[in-house]
C-alpha cells in the first residue's frame, strides 16, 4: 500500500470524536484578548503533541522494518520439533527490524556500526524472536560487561561526545573484542543498504526434535542481493545530504516490487560435540568455521510489506530473544542469557506492560492465552474469563511438556569464567579474518581503524589496542602501527 490510499473521511475532531470549527484560531476573550482555558480542542492538542515521544532504546534506536514471509526449504525435523520448521513449503509470516546500535533515533543510517537484524515469525505456536545482527560475533562475551562497553560508545558524560579514548581504552582493556573491532573496521563495516548485508542469529541457540535430542545451532541469513558496501569517504558524505538512505531504500525497493530475500542456513552441532570442541561453541566472540560445521540450507526470508505507519509498527515493535517456541531454546551462552532478561525489561519500561499486544507484536497465527490482566492500556482482550489457573471453567492449562530440552550442569556457584577449549583465546579468529581479506580490503582495515585509533590522546591506550591486533595477526600490528604513527606525525 502507498500513503495515497490513506484518505480519511468526515470532518476533522477532537480525541473525542466532536467535530472541530477551527483549526487556524484559538478561542479569545474578545479580538486580540487572551486565550480562554475553555478552548479544549487547543489545550488537547498542545497536550497530546508534548506526549508524542516514548522513551528512545538506549541501545538500537534507529531502525527500519518490513514485513516478510519466512519459507521453509528443507526437512529440520531430525534437529527441531518446531512446528513453523515442520514441513517443506511452509509459510510464515515475519516482521524484520533493522537498526544501528550506537546511534539515537535522529541519527544518521550510513555509519560504521554493526547493524541490529530482529526477526519475529509470526508461528502457530507463539511469536519467535531471532534478535540477530549483521555479524557473526559480538564486542565482548558476558553481558555483565554490556552497559561499560556501551557507555563507551555513547557521548561521555563530561564533553557531551563520542571519545576515541573511551571506546579504545574499553576495546584494549577488553581482548575479547578484537575479532568484532576488526570485521566492523572491515569492509562490510558500512552496508551499502539494509538489502546488501547479511544477518546472523550470532548466539548459540537449542534445537530439540521429537525424540528430545539436543543440537546446538547458529543461524545465517545470506542476502541474495549480494554483499555491497560504502567507503568510509562514501558514507560519511551520505550521512551528511541524505541521513535517512537506508530507510528511504528498504521501503522505495518493497514499494516496487523489489522485494529483497536472505537465504537462511543453520550450521548444527550434536549436544555431544559441546565440550570437546575446539573453542567454546557458546562464546559470542567466536564463529564455528564453516569446514568444522557446513552451513545447510533450510529457507527463504523475503520482505515485502511496508509498515503503514513507523511509530506504531517500528518504533512500537518489541523483541527478545526470550521468546522462544516449542523445539527451540536458549544456549549457554553468557550474553544471551543476559539479554533473556534486558529485552523484555527495556520493553516493559519503554512501551508498556501491555506491549505485546500491540498488532505488531501479539501473534498474528495464534493467540495468547494469559492469566496476566489489565495495566496501562489495558484492551479488555480477556473480557469475562477467569483470570487465575488452575480453574474449573475451561481456561487454558499448562502443557506440561517444556519448550527446549534440559541441559547437565556440573561445579560449583560462582563468577566464573567461560570453560577453556583448546583453541580458546581472543585472538585466533581476528586473525584468521584479516588473512582472508584481499589485500585492498586490508589497506581499507587497517586505515579505517588508523584514523580512529590516531584520535587517542592519553598514553597507552593506542599502544595496547595495536598490540591486540599484533597479537591477533603480526603483519596487521606492524602495518597498524605505522600507519596510526603517519598519521600522529
Ligand atoms: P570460514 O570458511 O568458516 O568463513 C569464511 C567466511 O568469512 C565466509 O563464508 C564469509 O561469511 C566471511 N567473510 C568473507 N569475507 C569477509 C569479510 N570481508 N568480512 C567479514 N567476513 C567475511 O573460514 P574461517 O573459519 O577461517 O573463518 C574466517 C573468518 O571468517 C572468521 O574468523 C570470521 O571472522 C569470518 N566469518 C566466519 C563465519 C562463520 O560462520 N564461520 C561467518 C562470517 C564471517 P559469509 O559466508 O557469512 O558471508
Amino acid at each position: 500500500m502507498t500513503q495515497e490510499a490513506h484518505v480519511t473521511q468526515g470532518p476533522l475532531t477532537t480525541e473525542a470524536g466532536a467535530p472541530v470549527a477551527d483549526n487556524q484560531n484559538s478561542e479569545t476573550a474578545g479580538i486580540g484578548g487572551p486565550v480562554l482555558v475553555q478552548d479544549q480542542a487547543l489545550l488537547e492538542k498542545l497536550a497530546h503533541f508534548n506526549r508524542e515521544r516514548i522513551p528512545e532504546r538506549v541501545v538500537h534506536a534507529r531502525g527500519a522494518g518490513a514485513y516478510g514471509t519466512f519459507t521453509l526449504t528443507r526437512d529440520v525435523s531430525q534437529w527441531t520439533r518446531a512446528a513453523f520448521l515442520s514441513e517443506v513449503g511452509k509459510e510464515t509470516e515475519t516482521f524484520l527490524r533493522f537498526s544501528t546500535v550506537a546511534g539515537n533515533l535522529g541519527s544518521a543510517d550510513a555509519v560504521r556500526d554493526p547493524r541490529g537484524f530482529a526477526l519475529k515469525f509470526y508461528t502457530e505456536e507463539g511469536n519467535y524472536d531471532l534478535v540477530g545482527n549483521n555479524t557473526p560475533v559480538f564486542f565482548i562475551k558476558d553481558a555483565i560487561k554490556f552497559p561499560d562497553f556501551i557507555h563507551t560508545q555513547k557521548r561521555d558524560p563530561y564533553t557531551g561526545s563520542q571519545e576515541a579514548d573511551n571506546v579504545w581504552d574499553f576495546w584494549g582493556l577488553s581482548p575479547e573484542s578484537t575479532h568484532q573491532v576488526t570485521w566492523l573496521f572491515g569492509d562490510r563495516g558500512i552496508p551499502a543498504t539494509l538489502r546488501h548485508m547479511n544477518g546472523y542469529g550470532s548466539h548459540t541457540y537449542q534445537w530439540n526434535n521429537e525424540a528430545g535430542e539436543v543440537f546446538w545451532v547458529k543461524y545465517h541469513f545470506k542476502t541474495d542481493q549480494g554483499i555491497k558496501n560504502l567507503t568510509t569517504e562514501e558514507a560519511n558524505r551520505l550521512s551528511g545530504v541524505d541521513p535517512d538512505s537506508h530507510q528511504r531504500d528498504l521501503r522505495e525497493a518493497i514499494e516496487r516490487g523489489d522485494f529483497p530475500s536472505w537465504t537462511v542456513q543453520v550450521q548444527i552441532m550434536p549436544a555431544a560435540d559441546a565440550a570437546t570442541y575446539r573453542f567454546n561453541p557458546f562464546d559470542l566472540t567466536k564463529v564455528w568455521p564453516h569446514g568444522d560445521y557446513p552451513p545447510v540450507e533450510i529457507g527463504k526470508l523475503e520482505l515485502n510489506r511496508n509498515p503503514e505507519n513507523i511509530f506504531a509498527e517500528v518504533e512500537q515493535s518489541i523483541f527478545s530473544p526470550a521468546h522462544f517456541v516449542p523445539g527451540i531454546g536458549p544456549s549457554p551462552d553468557k550474553m544471551l542469557q543476559g539479554r533473556l532478561f534486558a529485552y523484555g525489561d527495556a520493553h516493559r519500561y519503554r512501551v508498556g506492560i501491555n506491549a505485546d499486544h500491540l498488532p505488531v507484536n501479539r501473534p498474528h497465527a495464534t493467540e495468547a492465552r494469559t492469566n496476566s490482566r489489565d495495566g496501562y492500556l489495558y484492551d479488555g482482550r480477556h473480557a469475562g474469563s477467569k483470570n487465575y489457573e488452575p480453574n474449573s471453567f475451561g481456561g487454558p492449562a499448562q502443557t506440561g511438556r517444556p519448550l527446549w530440552q534440559p541441559v547437565p550442569v556440573d561445579g560449583t556457584t560462582g563468577n566464573h569464567e567461560a570453560p577453556s577449549h583448546a583453541e580458546d583465546d581472543d585472538f585466533v579468529q581476528a586473525g584468521n579474518l584479516y588473512r582472508l581479506l584481499s589485500e585492498d580490503e586490508k589497506a581499507r582495515l587497517i586505515d579505517n581503524l588508523a584514523q580512529f585509533i590516531a584520535k587517542v590522546s592519553r598514553d597507552g591506550i593506542a599502544e595496547r589496542a595495536v598490540n591486540n591486533f599484533r597479537r591477533a595477526d603480526g603483519d596487521f600490528g606492524e602495518r597498524l602501527e605505522d600507519a596510526v604513527q603517519a598519521l600522529r606525525a
